[in-house]
């Protein structure tokens, strides 16, 4: 078999676990509101090693305590960090926005970051990815929540799962992104990757995964999967969540409260 006809096998695939996952949890559509791309990428940042509630609430904490990006740039970073505090990490997390908002100001003069618009995908992934503690996750997050474009984040249930199916043979996530791009079908980037985390939090958990209970058991790669079938209780439908990613959060959130906006 050739390389393209690999390739193109490759992505039927891909094609139809996407089909597969849309047919138990729905096709998630991106929220007509979009966020300005700084509000998503600072937001995509708090959400770092946390729980969506505690993101969430150090989000709100920092909008309610700075009106703007100017006030968190001029503030002391102990005094955002306090602010975010439930979040986790505050001080690293408080130490790069303010690297993010000082390196953006020197850039190109004001806190806002609507010049990617008109940057190809590949050219706002390297802008974003050269700012410290941004990586792949982060910025990809920014493409999709805030700029529409059709690209597919990958956080750690999606680097798991997409091990665990044998669609690609990664050690991160950061690589994962990289080898899962030519295999993702067009149009297919943000409903895979909410159902995918979706998918992740409910069935194929870190540890003890519900295969028992899994549409994608017979495509499944996973060692351990007969073994955890047996373990499985029985099936018990569930929706899928809405409005549980803080990219769409903050989005639909935005307009009840004071304004961060980089426009
Ligand atoms: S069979 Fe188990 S390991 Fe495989 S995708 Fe399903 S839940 Fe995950």
């Amino acid at each position: 078999m050739s390389k393209s006809e690999i390739q193109a096998k490759s992505l039927r695939r891909v094609s139809g676990i996407a089909d597969v996952l849309e047919g138990q949890l729905g096709r998630p559509r991106p929220p007509r509101k979009k966020s300005p791309p700084l509000d998503s990428l600072i937001a995509t940042l708090l959400s770092q090693n946390t729980n969506d509630r505690n993101s969430y609430r150090a989000w709100l904490n920092l909008k309610e305590q700075f009106p703007s990006w100017e006030r968190v740039h001029e503030s002391r970073w102990q005094t955002v960090a306090k602010a975010i505090e439930v979040g986790g990490l505050k001080n690293q997390k408080a130490q790069r926005i303010k690297l993010i908002l000082r390196t953006i100001l020197q850039e190109r003069g004001s806190f806002a970051l609507d010049f990617l618009r008109a940057m190809s995908d590949e050219q706002a992934m390297e802008y974003l990815l050269a700012m410290k503690g941004v990586g792949s996750k982060t910025a990809a997050c920014v493409l999709v929540f805030s700029l529409g474009r059709d690209v597919f984040p990958v956080d750690t249930h999606i680097h798991r799962i997409c091990n665990r199916l044998a669609l690609v043979k990664t050690k991160s996530a950061d690589e994962t992104f990289e080898a899962m791009k030519p295999l993702l079908p067009s149009g297919r980037g943000y409903s895979f990757h909410v159902n995918l985390i979706h998918f992740g939090r409910q069935t194929c958990r870190s540890m003890n995964p519900l295969c028992g209970q899994c549409v994608l058991f017979d495509d499944c790669s996973y060692p351990l999967r007969h073994r955890n079938q047996a373990k499985t209780p029985a099936i018990m439908r569930r929706k899928r969540e809405t409005d549980f990613l803080i990219t769409e959060k903050i989005a639909t959130g935005n307009s009840k409260r004071r304004n961060h906006s980089d426009r």
